[in-house]
């Protein structure tokens, strides 16, 4: 496995950060970790990339742990900091040169042409980094998170602050680089972790609350369910219609329509169209919908 966090706890002095997490990233994941601002993600980040210790608890990555042989970590993992910081009067194979020199790359020249090729900068590798644009200021980031050919790739906030066809083109790249390298990526964005990961940790106010292959997140807590739009042409009973079997809680959303939520995946079109008829109204709409993604992650980070 590639990064293994048990029981890991961060305090800034009285404030927990980071309580009890324990998780475990395989090779070749691409992992999303997602939560609101504050949740603690970054922090979680500094202490898998050594930038902090933990207070409790402890981390490895590529079985090395990061407090007792940091040496080693650092040399596995390849780390986008959030606000990636740069040397904007820097240009661009400089800086490149100057991150590689840290690691004691060998042929060094040669391995900086090859990230400027790995991540699309060549039109731009003469620039200093200051004139660059952020999707491309994000590109430099990633090739100095690369240059080492870490096992490993922490990645902050990597689109945070990028236009939305910077997005798609550094999704896109983080992709591919995923496809060599294990990925670990924040952000509050949900629909991220759907283009991008395989599978979701999600944290709240320090706390981890779900830990899910992404295509089993819309079950959200819930387990099975989802909600059914109704339309009558005319009023009916709230009681009546929460009685209809599998439903639990009904809300009026406008004058007769209804949002139903079913509490299992029975198909309970017939019940309604029945209940119309016994109410003496019609069925105008009907309408199935899924569980976003987005109210699954609100319902687990919900204050608790
Ligand atoms: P996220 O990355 O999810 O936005 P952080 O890990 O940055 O969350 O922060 C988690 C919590 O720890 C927040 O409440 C934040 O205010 C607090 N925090 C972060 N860094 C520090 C620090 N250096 N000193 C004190 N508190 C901090």
């Amino acid at each position: 496995m590639s990064i293994q966090s048990e029981n890991v706890s961060k305090l800034y002095g009285e404030q927990k950060a980071v309580n009890d997490v324990s998780f475990t990233i395989h090779s070749g994941e691409i992992v999303g970790f997602l939560g609101p601002n504050g949740a603690g993600k970054s922090t979680m980040m500094k202490m898998i990339t050594c930038f902090l210790p933990p207070n409790s608890g402890k981390v490895t990555v590529c079985g090395y742990d990061t407090v007792e042989n940091s040496m080693e970590v650092r040399r596995k993992v390849g780390y986008l900091p959030e606000h990636n910081p740069l040397y904007l009067d820097m240009y661009v194979k400089e800086y490149l040169s100057f991150c590689g020199r840290i690691y004691k790359i060998d042929r060094l020249e040669q391995r900086v042409m090859e990230m400027i090729d790995r991540v699309g900068l060549g039109l731009e590798q003469h620039k200093q980094i200051g004139a660059l644009s952020k999707g491309y200021r994000q590109r430099v980031g990633l090739a100095q998170a690369l240059i080492h050919d870490p096992e490993v790739l922490i990645l902050d906030e990597p689109t945070s602050g990028l236009d939305p066809n910077q997005l798609v083109e550094i999704r896109a790249l983080i992709t591919d680089i995923g496809k060599e390298k294990t990925v670990m990526l924040s952000t509050h964005i949900m629909q991220e972790v759907e283009a991008i990961c395989n599978r979701a940790l999600i944290i709240n106010r320090g706390t981890l609350v779900a830990d899910k292959p992404v295509s089993e997140l819309r079950n959200g807590m819930d387990g099975a369910g989802y909600t059914l739009e109704v339309e009558f042409s005319d009023a009916v009973s709230e009681t009546d219609l929460s009685n209809l079997p599998h439903v639990g809680s009904v809300r009026n959303v406008r004058s007769n329509t209804w949002l139903l939520e079913v509490q299992s995946d029975a198909d309970i079109r017939k019940d309604v169209s029945e209940f119309a008829v016994q109410s003496g109204t019609f069925v105008l709409g009907l309408q199935r919908k899924e569980k976003s993604l987005e109210d699954v992650f609100k319902e687990l980070t919900a204050s608790r």
